[in-house]
Parts: structure tokens; sequence; C-alpha cells
């Protein structure tokens, strides 16, 4: 059987396109690139809420192969994010290989064929290889309130802003103090006739230095890029630096740990005054547990009259507003939901069902026997498969590693199996297998599994305890085994 294409890769965020820049250097042109959405950019495309922007340097946050002198702040606004993946788009001539509005409902691996059927809202696409490039962060998650259904005011996602609904003057009630709940909360306080803010959890947040890139310095790195170069080198040996020592060697430098939480509850009493309001907003738990964030804005937010921080526990939700658990109601008429997303959970990882060798459908399959990968990337159920952002992937200083990483070992495989002439590529068993049995073992020198991550309320846990959120190993150590992980620890037939 010949396949419709030789590569679908789902997913047009930079993962997507990643993987298509790679696909066209090696010669790769049969594939297609599909996308539930209108147009390329993943989260920088859904992601509009005021106040988006990266919480890592810009400098960093962009493809080792594609530095943007463009970026106008040294935290670049979500905008200009999703006009990078615009400009990739254009300039890696990926545009006649996107299929948008395509959303994948379902993959199934045909044994006999050694092809995969993707069913999608507009029929079926088969394909040799298929590389799942959907991010974690992708399908919106609401919180588990009795009554949210029955709210009969506006309910707004921050992944899914209504720009239609103006909030000036409006009683509005935020859910959520991680990292989008940070950036968002300064830009409706003052605009709102009143804000309230529920925090289950308290988020670690450092200062942000975060300022204007003067035109020069942009035109210097338009003209100059190696001193742009050297700019992103620095700014990601910092980044890593700090990912690196603080989670993932934990263990072994606590006290660097220790002191980022200094600075952070340093930053706090300079904006907030009052003690009081300082102990809520205090974590308990160690930096690292959950995502930390970078903002000058969102403590003092909380000094303002008009904005209250409620840590009562949420009672319910009824017509016209919040109970908390003391059974005092504040009344509201919008409610915005900074809850995050669905992440390590069935449903969620992969995003849609996937049926390999036996019908073993992957999500399942992961949700009972607790998630496993090689490499982060591939399982030995489902043959001519990828799936990048998946459990074991997380490290280094900035997505991008984590991508580019992926896109490497993927299509490194995929080049490998056309050299061989093989119809199915699968991974050993013993290396899967040593590879998680690696990861499991490493996870207990990081942060994660320190006792006081378990009242963190982090979504890099999954329901069975373990933190596969994480790759517990340095971004540099990924970019080094992407390129020279040993070929045969998959296994080629015809
Ligand atoms: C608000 C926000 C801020 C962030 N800031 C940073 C930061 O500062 N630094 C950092 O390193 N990371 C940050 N991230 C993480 C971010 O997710 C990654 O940096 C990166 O953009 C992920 O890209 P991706 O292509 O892997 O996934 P995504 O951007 O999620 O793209 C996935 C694409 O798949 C599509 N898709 C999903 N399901 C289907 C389906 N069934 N069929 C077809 N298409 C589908 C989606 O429409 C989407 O376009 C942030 C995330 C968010 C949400």
């Amino acid at each position: 059987m010949r396949p419709d294409h030789e590569v679908i890769v789902v997913g047009a965020g930079f993962s997507g396109l990643c993987v298509g820049v790679h696909l066209r250097r090696k010669g790769v042109r049969d594939f297609v690139i599909l996308d539930a959405a209108p147009g390329v950019g993943g989260v920088w495309r859904h992601n509009t809420y005021p106040g988006v922007a990266v919480d890592i340097p810009s400098a960093t946050y962009c493809y080792s192969f594609e530095p943007n002198p463009g970026w106008t702040r040294s935290f670049a606004p979500g905008a200009e994010v999703r006009a990078y993946a615009e400009h990739c788009a254009d300039k890696y001539r990926l545009r006649p290989h996107l299929r948008l509005e395509t959303e994948v409902r379902r993959a199934v691996f045909d044994e006999d064929a050694d092809v995969w059927h993707v069913h999608t809202s507009r029929g079926v696409l088969t394909a040799r290889f298929l590389v799942c490039a959907v991010g974690p962060l992708d399908q919106p998650k609401n919180p588990d309130i009795p009554g949210l259904d029955d709210f009969a005011g506006t309910i707004v996602h921050t992944a899914r802003w209504d720009h239609g609904h103006d909030l000036t003057g409006e009683r509005v009630a935020v859910i959520g103090t991680g990292a989008s709940g940070l950036q968002v909360i300064p830009e409706i306080a003052g605009r709102a006739a009143r804000l309230d803010v529920y925090q289950r959890t308290p988020i670690w947040v450092l200062p942000k230095v975060d300022f204007p890139i003067p035109r020069a310095v942009r035109t210097a790195f338009r003209l100059l890029p190696p001193v742009q170069r050297l700019v992103r080198f620095v700014t990601t040996a910092i980044s890593e630096a700090v990912m690196v020592l603080g989670i993932v060697h934990y263990s072994k430098v606590p006290f660097l740990v220790r002191a980022t939480e200094a600075v952070c509850r340093a930053h706090l009493r300079r904006q907030v005054p009052d003690r009081t309001l300082r102990r809520k907003l205090t974590p308990r738990y160690g930096f690292g547990c959950k995502r930390p964030s970078f903002s000058n804005r969102y403590f003092r937010t909380f000094t303002r009259n008009d904005v209250e921080l409620v840590t009562d526990p949420i009672e319910r939700i009824t017509a016209h507003g919040i109970v908390t658990a003391d059974g005092r109601e504040r009344t509201i008429d919008t409610l915005v939901l900074a809850t995050g997303f669905k992440i390590l959970e069935l449903g969620a990882m992969p995003p849609f069902p996937v049926e390999g060798l036996d019908g073993v459908e992957l999500g399942a399959h992961w949700d009972t026997e607790r998630y496993h990968n090689y490499e982060g990337l591939s399982v030995p159920q489902a043959p001519n498969l990828w799936l990048m952002n998946g459990p074991y992937t997380v490290t280094g200083a900035s997505w991008f590693s984590i991508i580019e990483a992926g896109s490497t070992h993927a299509v490194r495989c995929i080049v490998e199996a056309r050299r061989r002439r093989a119809t199915r590529i699968v991974v050993r068993q013993t290396p899967h297998d040593d590879f998680t049995a690696d990861m499991r073992r490493r996870m207990k020198g990081t942060i994660l599994a320190q006792p006081s991550c378990a009242r963190s309320n982090s979504y890099y846990f999954d329901r069975h305890g373990d933190s596969p959120y994480v790759r517990p190993q340095s971004g540099l150590h990924v970019w080094h085994r992407a390129r020279t992980f040993d070929l045969d620890d998959y296994a080629y037939t015809r």
C-alpha cells in the first residue's frame, strides 16, 4: 500500500514547524503538517490574554538556527512570538505543507501495511511515519468546582480569551494564580471595578529584568548576527544553569534553591508591606516543585483597595458569584479561569486516541501502566511514531531545546528507516526499559522528590504520584543524545 504521505506531523506550533524544517533539510519533501487551528503558532495563537508574554529571556526563546533580532523587549509579548512563528513558516517554506483547520481525532496503526491511518475532521489520511507535535499546554482545563455550569455571567478561560468582552467597570473574579494568572491579574486590576483573586497555591515569583530593547541594539543584531548569537548563548547558559542546578541536581546543591527562595521572599517584602498578606502569598513548597515565574507587578496588585486575595477554599459557584468555605458569597459579573491545561492525564497525553500494535491505545495504556518511553519520544507499542513533548521531555533553558532535540531524534530515525528501506521502525524493548528506569532513578535526586512538593498542587505530577513531566537531565545532555543515540536501539523491518 502506498500511503498518502511519507510523514504526517500533527501540530503547527513551534514543534511541528521545527520537524518540518528538519525534514526539508534532510530532503524529505512528502510531508504534511496538520493543525486544528486556522494558523501556525500553537499556544501563541491560542493564548492572547492581556499581559501574555514569554517568561524566559526572549533571546533564548527562539530556534538556535533562527535568532530573532526583532524582539522589542527582553521578555517578548505574545503577539511578537506569534509573528515569529509566521515568519519561520514563511522563511523555511513550510506553508505548502500546512493543512490547517484539520483536527486529528484518532490514529490507528495498520500492522499489515505498516502505515498510520490518521482520522481527521476532513477525512482519513495515511502516512508511513507519524510525528505528534502537540504541546502539553494545549487543552484548557476548567476547575472541578460544583456549580460552574450554573454561573449566569460570562466565563473566560485565559487560553481562549474573548476580546469582544470588555471587563471595564465589571466585578471580576480570577481563579488560579499560576503562570497565566500572574500575567493577567495586574492587567485586569484597575480596569475592573473590583477584582477577587482566588488562590489555592501561591506561586514563587522572581523580579523580572524586563526592558525595551533599543532600536539601535535590534539593528546591531540584524547586521551582526554573531553578536546576537553571543547574547543568546549567555542568556541560555544562565537559564540552563538555573534549571539544571536548581531542579535536576537539587540534592547536590540545595542551598542554591534556598538562595533563590530568599530572593523571591525579599521581592515580596519590597512590594507588600502587610505581613498577613505576605504570608498568604508565600509558597509552602520548594522553589521548582511547580512552575515559578517573573513579575514586577503581580504582588503589588494585591495592595490595591479594589483587589482582594481570597485564600478560603471555594465551596461552589452560584448563578451570580462564588461561595467560599466560610459561607460568604462574593457576587461577580465575569469569571476568569486561569486554571491551566490538561497535561498528564487520559485524553490529553496523547491528545487523541493512538492505537498501536495489537490495538493497544497509548493513552489508556500509559494511564494504567504509568508513563514510559525512550528518550521522551517513542514506545515499543507504537511503531513509526514519535510523540514530541511527551513524558520525560521538559528540561533545558527553553522549550526550543526540547523541540530541536525531539525533531533531530525523530528525523534521524525517519532518514535511517529510509536508508534501510524499512517500512517499520520501532524502539527495542531493552533500551526503552533502560531509559525509563534511568529517568525514574534520576528523579529521586531532583527537587520534585522533596516532600514539600506534595503541597504544591503541581501539574508536574500525575495521578500515580510520578513526575514524568520533567526529564531529569540537562538540556545540553539531551541535545547531545539526540545526535548520538544508537540508531540500532530501534528495530527495522520491511
Ligand atoms: C501562556 C504560555 C506561555 C509560555 N511561555 C513559555 C516561555 O516563556 N518559555 C518556554 O520555554 N515555554 C513557554 N511556554 C510553553 C510553550 O508551550 C512552548 O514554549 C511551545 O510554544 C510549545 O510548542 P509546541 O509546538 O510544542 O506546542 P503548541 O504550541 O501547543 O502547538 C500544538 C499545536 O497542535 C495543535 N493541535 C492540538 N491538538 C490537535 C489535534 N487533535 N489535531 C490537530 N492539531 C492539534 C494545536 O492547535 C497547536 O497549534 C508557554 C506556554 C504558554 C501556554
